[in-house]
């Protein structure tokens, strides 16, 4: 007479019987199920169902609307994936913003990196933190530390007043239906891509490819209209639907500026300067500008970008003994390039084939 808790997504975490699987919601036609010890918390907040059960074999489980978030057991596969492929792909990330991430596990993995500053976190549900600190404590546990930042509000509300600020920004969101919803469209990325600075890296949980095949694509396409580099990376989660989660990690251009000389009066030496730094950045543009107090009455820059950091291999890596000092289960520097290599099914569902 144990009940499930089914992770159907029907809108509500509903506690069934052992003997009734309900099927359908988001992903009709399967339903995974955990078996439930005790139910821990169960309340509806501003925005959402939010439940808390202990299981019998998975630890104690978030479950929001009706779709489990993360369990005890397996929460360092989400979590470390996440938050180390794009931390990680950065040579030296001081600023990071992570938009949702209310159970705390997002941001336990970012401040493990020494170069961190800021972290600065927006997350729109207060309830979802406030059971995670009471339930799911080592998921929480940096809540109290000096280099957070917390604002409870709408992520994407909370982007635009933020441009050219962070080195990484990590999208640790529910699934797009309630109330993150705004935060799997093109507008959003746009101003993922102004929040970051230039060489930033984005990660955002990119669903299953399993089950949402179309949606990877719509957004593969337009993260490319908007980034220099897009990249797709899977990983197993046994508690999310369908056993497999997949994560979009995309760069900025990296662009630098140099003071250069007046066409007008420096034409030669303007000449050999494009020429050497052609050898050396893929893209060179020169601009110029009127400086009535400057010889000639005006001013040139060299601006050159550097196409794409290559997120699929670490920019720091961590021998085995730091994996251990970090207390990482999954992540490891070899998993990250190996993370992006695709099934043949996958790399279809981003070509939208
Ligand atoms: N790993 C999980 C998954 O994919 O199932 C998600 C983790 S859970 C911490 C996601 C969080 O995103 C929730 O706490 C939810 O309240 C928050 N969230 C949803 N929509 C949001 C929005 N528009 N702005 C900020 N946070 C949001």
């Amino acid at each position: 007479d144990l009940e499930v808790i089914n992770n159907a997504a029907s809108g509500d975490s509903k506690q069934l019987k052992s003997d009734g699987v309900e099927m359908g919601g988001a992903w009709p036609g399967q339903a995974f199920s955990l078996q439930v010890d005790e139910v821990l918390f169960h309340e509806k907040s501003k925005y959402q169902d939010v439940l808390v059960f202990k299981s019998r074999t998975y630890g104690n489980v978030l479950v929001l609307d009706g779709i489990i978030q993360c369990t005890e057991r397996d929460e360092a596969a989400y979590q470390e994936m996440l938050a180390h492929l794009p931390m990680f792909a950065h040579p030296n990330p001081k600023r990071v913003l992570i938009i949702g991430g209310g159970d705390g596990g997002i941001l336990r993995e970012v401040l493990k990196h020494p170069s961190v500053e800021h972290v600065t976190m927006c997350e729109i549900d207060e309830m979802v933190i406030d059971v995670s600190k009471k339930w799911l404590p080592k998921m929480a546990a940096e809540f109290g530390n000096p280099k957070l930042n917390l604002f409870i509000g709408d992520g994407f509300e909370f982007l635009k007043a933020h441009k050219n600020e962070f080195d990484v920004v990590i999208t640790d969101s529910s699934d797009p239906v309630g109330p993150a919803e705004s935060l799997f469209g093109k507008s959003y990325y746009q101003l993922l891509s102004d929040a970051l600075r230039d060489g930033g890296i984005l990660s955002s949980q990119g669903e299953c490819p399993w089950l949402d095949g179309n949606l990877i694509h719509t957004m593969n396409v337009f993260c490319k209209e908007i980034f220099a580099n897009v990249k797709y990376a899977i990983g197993s989660v046994p508690t999310y639907t369908s056993g497999t989660m997949g994560y979009f990690v995309c760069s900025q251009v990296i662009k630098m500026t140099f003071s250069s000389e007046s066409l007008w009066l420096h034409l030669e030496l303007i000449a050999h300067m494009v020429q050497f730094t052609k050898q050396i950045f893929p893209t060179v543009r020169y601009a110029s500008s009127v400086m009535s107090t400057y010889p000639s009455g005006s001013m040139g820059y060299l601006i050159a970008a550097k196409n794409e950091r290559d997120v699929t291999t670490p920019a720091r890596t961590l021998t085995s003994e730091e994996v251990q000092k970090w207390g990482l289960r999954f992540y490891n520097s070899s998993l990250h390039s190996a993370a992006f290599v695709l099934p043949t099914f996958v790399q279809q569902a981003l070509e939208g084939k």
